[in-house]
């Protein structure tokens, strides 16, 4: 059955919703497809339905094709499993907690791993009955921090989320390599440029884990690429370590009066006109900065520590938060306030340094404060620094790790800069934003050894099964088509993902052109052709043009004044063409054009996939040569 304007439930907006920042939040409210109930709540209207219901068929199929079967479970679940495992405390206030009448704890689930695990523990206990892949289509729940930009960042939003269990290692590698190829292939036939790149397991613990990023600017996550292949999350950025230095000849070090040396830049110049290296000139990066930050834990507990980095770099308070070196769950990072600094008078603001004697350190493994120091991992053994001698006004120089100062542990806390090296040797990165659409991991054993998920292996021995988890991000992929197709005007699906195949408007009066309208809608959904058509009555052509701009059908099919004479335009506003077809040829013409938009949809996901495995990016993130 059409869909007609004239009964559709939509009323298209003028006005962008109040502090909507990006293309697809404000189109998608305008155009009608959603409106906001509760920050980061969606209601979802027909239209944005009948899309959703598109991007989900695609991905049901994707899923299906790799082998995964859907199952449904409840969005409201009991707290056991995730106290078990430990996630209760490590989702930290992201988690949306309620209690029953009779006091029990639940959640409104933010991701399956625990109940999957147990349902599978539930019916399954044999290594016969691996390997196994299930998923499910379904709402996710998270009390965001930050919930931004419409469907990108909601907190309840709808997830694909996957997951495998098999008897092996090899069987794990098999079922991630399987799901990779399904999301290469889903995101190709939605249409999304999108890039897997190495990424940090974060809460989720693991092994290997990919994020597939959407580039745009309009996302919240910076990656990296180099010319070689590299690509990666700057949370998994590694750095490059040099190797340690003998310091045998390192003179000892010594503290100075610094006046006037506000800035790094002021203390390099200062350092080499006062006290000048022998061998070369000081430079900024051979400046130790230490910078006093905070970390919130999972449980609340906020801990005051000290990063110490190169002077050239700044802090990037995410990725250092994001490497999992800060402790366990999910932690948060910032810059310690006025009053963290009141309460730790062994920091001088300004010459914060861990001291220059090893039986006496002021930061660090021993030090009295206790306070975490961590090292950018370029802190090696042997290099030689200008620090904070904890006076005000005065630095230490020639101070050498290893020698005089040790620390508690390194983190890679440093801004990754254009043209750092690419850890794997293929060259300098550059950088871009984009928004994470999926990611995969390799769990292995952990959920399974939590909950207990153990199967009779071929030796009778029972034996903890491994897993694997695989998220899509259902409406945060709608976000992106929408941010990847659109106009000035408005919306502009791909063909094969509007609401409806073609948009015929009814644009002039009389029973003759009405009449063509519903014969030509007619004959399109004779031949499978889905069609919104306009046919309001009082409703200005120019309205209507605007709504169906607004809208985004990308075929639109105007019947007005040419119907005397027996033709229709038909506009494509994707190749930004129109024609003036005679009406006996409207039909096939349409037909053949909706049909090549799906061809070319598969095709694409063939595509998708060869050009992967000629970049030669193997399952695990790491770059193969041609002699491999
Ligand atoms: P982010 O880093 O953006 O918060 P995440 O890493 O926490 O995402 P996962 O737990 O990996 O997300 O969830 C799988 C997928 O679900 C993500 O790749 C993303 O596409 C989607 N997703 C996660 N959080 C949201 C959200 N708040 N709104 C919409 N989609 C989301
Ligand atoms: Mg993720």
């Amino acid at each position: 059955m059409a869909l007609r304007m004239s009964s559709l439930f939509v009323r298209t907006q003028k006005e962008d919703p109040v502090g909507a920042e990006v293309a697809s939040h404000k189109l998608l409210h305008r155009a009608g497809y959603i409106r906001r109930s509760a920050p980061g709540i969606y209601t979802w209207l027909p239209l944005g339905l009948a899309v959703l219901g598109k991007i989900e068929t695609i991905v049901r199929d994707e899923m299906a094709r790799a082998g995964s079967q859907e199952v449904h479970f409840p969005g409201l679940l009991p707290a056991d499993p995730y106290k078990t495992s430990g996630r209760w405390e490590a989702f930290g206030p992201d988690l949306f907690h309620l209690k029953d009448r009779r006091e029990n704890d639940y959640i409104l689930a933010p991701t399956h791993e625990e109940v999957f695990t147990l349902l599978v523990k539930d019916l399954y206990s044999s290594y016969k009955d691996l390997p196994l892949s299930i998923y499910q289509i379904q709402t996710k729940y998270r009390d965001e921090a930050r919930p931004r930009a419409g469907l990108l960042r909601g907190r309840e939003f709808i997830m694909k989320d996957a997951y495998s269990f098999d008897i092996d290692d090899a069987g794990l590698d098999a079922s991630y390599e399987a799901m990779r190829v399904a999301y290469l292939r889903a995101f190709a036939r939605l249409g999304l440029p999108c890039l897997p790149v190495k990424a940090t397991p974060g809460a989720m613990g693991g092994s290997g884990t990919e994020e597939f990023i959407y580039p745009s600017e309009v996302g919240e996550d910076t990656f990296v690429r180099s010319p070689g292949g590299y690509a990666a999350n700057v949370e998994a950025v590694t750095s490059i370590v040099p190797e340690a230095i003998p310091y045998e000849n390192s003179p000892a070090a010594h503290v100075e009066d610094t006046p006037d040396t506000p800035t790094i830049e002021t203390l390099v110049a200062a350092a080499n006109a006062n006290h000048p290296r022998e061998d070369r000139a000081w430079t900024a990066a051979d400046t130790l900065k230490n910078v006093v930050c905070a970390v919130t834990h999972p449980d609340g507990t906020r801990e005051i520590i000290v990063i110490g980095l190169p002077g050239d770099r700044a802090v990037d308070l995410d990725r250092a938060a994001g490497t999992g070196m800060l402790g366990a769950g999910e932690v948060d990072l910032e810059a310690a306030t006025a009053e963290d600094l009141a309460a730790q008078p062994e920091l001088v603001k300004g010459y914060i340094g861990p001291g220059n004697d090893l039986e006496h350190p002021v930061l660090g493994l021993e030090a009295p404060s206790k306070i975490r120091y961590l090292l950018d991992p370029r802190v090696v053994d042997g290099t030689r620094w200008i620090t904070g001698a904890n006076e005000p006004g005065r630095h230490v120089f020639d101070l050498v790790a290893g020698r005089d100062f040790t620390a508690d542990g390194t983190i890679e806390a440093a801004e990754v800069v254009l043209g750092d090296p690419a850890p794997d040797g293929s060259g300098p990165l550059e950088l871009a934003r984009g928004v994470e659409i999926g990611q995969i991991f390799k769990l292995g054993r952990k959920y399974a050894e939590a909950l207990d998920l153990k199967v009779l292996d071929q030796n009778g021995k029972a034996a903890t099964v491994t897993m694997g988890s695989y998220g899509l991000g259902v409406t945060r992929v709608m976000a992106c088509i929408a941010e990847e197709f659109h106009s000035d005007d408005g919306l502009l699906w791909p063909q094969h993902l509007a609401p409806a195949d073609v948009h015929v408007i009814v644009a002039g009066k009389g029973e003759e052109i009405a009449a063509a309208g519903e014969k030509l809608t007619a004959d399109l959904e004779a031949e499978g052709v889905s069609v919104l058509l306009d046919d309001r009555n009082k409703v200005s052509p120019g309205f209507k043009f605007a709504d169906a701009e607004l809208i985004g059908i990308p075929t639109v099919i105007v019947v007005g004044r040419g119907v005397a004479d027996g033709v229709l335009e038909v506009r494509n506003r994707l190749a930004d063409e129109k024609q003036e077809l005679p009406l006996a040829e409207v039909v096939p013409t349409t037909v053949e054009r909706v049909r090549q938009a799906y061809a070319q949809a598969g095709a694409a996901a063939d595509a998708a996939v060869a050009a992967d495995a000629a970049a030669g990016t193997a399952a695990d993130g790491t770059v193969e040569t041609l002699a491999d």
